[in-house]
């Protein structure tokens, strides 16, 4: 893992560095590196003030140019600036967007045991971190920007195939436990909206537990293969979409497999 910060120097052990006093007498931007025997590169820079960096990856490096006013000249100077500034300056921020994100729907568990609450946050930690690569990737392979998950849709998506995925339909309870014979039975408690929504797709190729249904509905509805324009009392009972299952055509086993 590539880190690169400020740091106060007297968490180090006396690195010899040239001291503040003697720093200010040079020009600004110069800087100085020492490299630790675990190659840990700690930089010296003077800025406006002399500013500590270290680093696992990058120490000045190559330096290029910042605007810095001057006040004696009472203009603006350019002054050389190490790369790990500069990496350091890139991704600052980062923390502090990913503690935002992580705030913005946290998981607040009932429990007020520490261990509990530090493995909430690292769930969501993995999903916050996890949906800015997905973003990325989006990004990379050319989505339209309205067909990417927003982070509670990504959330939800993560939580929807960790309940459904590779499992039957009857596991999910609603309501309190009862011994009633609705237990063992899929839930067909859940009404048709008017429009289906299509399932996911790591849902509907899992293979588990799709059973064909019938509603009870006076008229048929639109099958949901793509270009069928059949229709159809069919119903998958777990992806709850409506596919055709007659004589001429399947599309209730065509709808689940690949
Ligand atoms: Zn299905
Ligand atoms: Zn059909």
């Amino acid at each position: 893992m590539y880190a690169a910060g400020t740091v106060r120097m007297n968490r180090f052990y006396k690195p010899h560095f040239i001291s503040d006093k003697d720093i200010k007498k040079k020009k600004s931007g110069y800087s100085e590196d020492l490299v630790s025997q675990d190659d840990i590169i700690t930089v010296k820079w003077l800025d406006n003030k002399p500013v500590h960096m270290a680093s696992n990856f990058v120490g000045t490096g190559t330096t290029d140019k910042a605007k810095r006013w001057d006040k004696q000249k009472s203009a603006y100077i350019e002054i050389d600036r190490p790369e790990v500034v500069r990496e350091y300056n890139k991704s600052m921020g980062g923390v502090d967007l990913l503690d935002m994100y992580i705030s913005l729907y946290r998981i607040y568990g009932p429990s007020r045991k520490w261990t509990l609450r530090v493995i909430m946050h690292f769930v969501d930690f993995a999903l916050s971190n996890s949906w800015v690569e997905y973003k990325q990737d989006c990004i990379k392979a050319k989505i339209r920007k309205k067909d990417i998950m927003d982070l509670l849709e990504f959330r939800m998506h993560v939580s929807k195939s960790l309940i459904y995925m590779n499992k039957p339909v009857n596991i999910k309870k609603r309501g309190r436990p009862s011994k009633s014979k609705r237990e063992n039975t899929p839930d067909r408690t859940r009404k048709f909206s008017c429009c289906e929504k299509r399932p996911m797709t790591e849902i509907q190729y899992d293979n588990v537990d799709h059973m064909p249904q019938i509603d009870d509905k006076t008229e048929a509805t639109r099958c949901k293969l793509p270009l069928c324009k059949g229709r159809t009392h069919f119903y998958c009972d777990k992806c709850r979409v409506h596919l055709c299952l007659v004589k001429e055509r399947n599309c209730f086993e065509r709808f689940h497999r690949k």
